[in-house]
């Protein structure tokens, strides 16, 4: 056992009533400790007790499952995001089959309007943002033209500022990219790699959906019931509002699977990468809708927020009132997004080449890997981890 020296603390038996690891029980040992019960955690834990018999204990410092997707009635019976708006979308078929396993679905295509120039404008630029803009009539190969005409050109796309000014022109970058990306990042676009921007593509057909993805849908009952039917299994024990450091102390594992953030675990050894935060205003307004769509942004710069989510365009819950998220982005806060940038990438491979010479740990998610990565992104990591663990368990191997 990688932590021996410390069996003799008191044992975590099984979750009590409210979640949290009581302090008495059974002596308990466990093959696996899974630090974060977001979607990397979640998935490991219910492949290894499903699918390989693993005693798991499961942990998280905060007092729900689901990580960052956590979904929740607020005081008015409105189903809310505690964390920001999460929707589903991915291209992977397995991804899907896996998830499906836990929860039904509803269709929805997410659509987003930014706040332009005194008006709502769909975003991706696409035919009808530049037909609006500009008081234009244009067809598809009309507005390629005229993209094309306003484009700048750059030898070589390094940078979120280069990959929108070279695809639509520096006046439409500052319209939509430059203002919204110094407020969400703290950075400018030029400071930030491609990867960042490039999220975001350019139409000039009238598609105005947000993502361009094959299956575009939503857990039909919330994110959070689907990783209560994911963890509801008697090989898995959940200890909510439990730190890593502490239950590392009090209970016995063989393995390891951390999806905290990277330097945490190091004890910040190399410095700190840096992680980006936000700020929530939840709040319920009383009228039956607020906005168009499900998510409006604001690029502008003199605009504190950078964006306001409408819960029940994502849900199709019914409510007389209706639920809000303003985001504020900020550098204090829980951590949220890996800043994409060549320092940063740099300090994480230290980080990572620690990770790598770590036996019988394993880090997964998007905090432990320090990548963008969205949900489908990281079911997708964490099922690839568990095939290895699989492999390495049907050789005998110790991994
Ligand atoms: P997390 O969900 O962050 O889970 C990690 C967990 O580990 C946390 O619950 C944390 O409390 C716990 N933890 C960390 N350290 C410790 C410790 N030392 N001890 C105990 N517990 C610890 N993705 C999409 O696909 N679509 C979207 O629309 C979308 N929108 C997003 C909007 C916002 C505002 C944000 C921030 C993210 C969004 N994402 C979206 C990304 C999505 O949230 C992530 O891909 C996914 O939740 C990552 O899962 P994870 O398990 O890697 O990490
Ligand atoms: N972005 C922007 N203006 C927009 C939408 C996005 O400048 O209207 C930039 C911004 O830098 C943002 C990035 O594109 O952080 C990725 O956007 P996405 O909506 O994917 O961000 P997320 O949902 O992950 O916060």
């Amino acid at each position: 056992s990688l932590n021996d020296e410390a069996g003799n603390g008191p044992a975590v038996a099984s979750p009590s009533h409210d979640g949290r690891a009581p302090a008495h029980g059974g002596r308990a040992r466990f093959d696996y400790l899974i630090v974060g019960a977001g979607f990397a955690g979640s998935v490991l834990a219910e492949r290894l007790a499903r699918g390989l018999d693993k005693r798991v204990l499961l942990i998280d410092r905060r007092p729900h499952i689901g990580g960052n997707a956590y979904d929740h009635l607020n005081d008015d019976g409105l189903l809310i995001h505690r964390y920001g708006p999460h929707i589903f979308h991915t291209n992977s078929q397995q991804v899907v089959d896996y998830l499906s396993r836990f929860t039904g679905w509803r269709p929805y295509e997410h659509r987003v309007l930014a706040q332009a120039a005194g008006q709502l404008v769909p975003i991706p630029i696409n035919r009808t943002t530049v037909n609006r803009l500009y008081g234009l009539d244009l067809d598809e190969a009309g507005v390629a033209t005229f993209l094309k005409s306003k484009a700048e050109p750059v030898a070589e796309v390094r940078t979120s500022e280069d990959v929108v000014v070279g695809a639509v022109g520096r006046e439409l970058y500052e319209t939509f990219f430059r203002g919204y990306t110094r407020k969400q990042w703290g950075l400018d676009p030029s400071e930030l790699d491609r990867s960042v921007t490039a999220r975001v593509p350019t139409r000039t057909n009238d598609d105005d959906r947000y993502f361009g993805d094959k299956f575009q849908m939503m857990p039909l009952h919330g994110y959070t019931r689907m990783f209560e039917a994911m963890l509801d299994h008697p090989n898995i024990t959940l200890a909510l509002g439990s730190d890593h450091r502490t239950v590392a102390r009090e209970v016995r594992y063989d393995r390891l699977i951390f999806t905290g953030p990277v330097d945490e675990y190091f004890d910040f050894r190399f410095g700190r990468l840096p992680y980006r935060s936000l700020r929530f205003r939840h709040e319920t307004v009383d009228r039956e809708w607020f906005q168009p769509v499900g998510v409006v942004n604001y690029p502008a710069e003199e605009v504190a927020h950078t964006r306001i989510t409408e819960y029940k365009h994502l849900t199709g819950q019914s409510h007389p009132r209706t639920a809000l998220t303003y985001e504020y982005p900020s550098a204090e806060g829980d951590p949220y997004y890996p800043v994409p940038k060549p320092e940063n990438a740099a300090l994480y491979r230290q980080y990572q080449a620690l990770a790598d010479a770590t036996p019988g740990v394993h880090f997964v998610g998007r905090l432990a890997t320090y990548r963008y990565y969205n949900m489908d992104q990281v079911v997708g990591q964490a099922l690839a981890l568990y095939g290895r663990l699989a492999e390495a368990e049907a050789k005998g191997g110790t991994g």
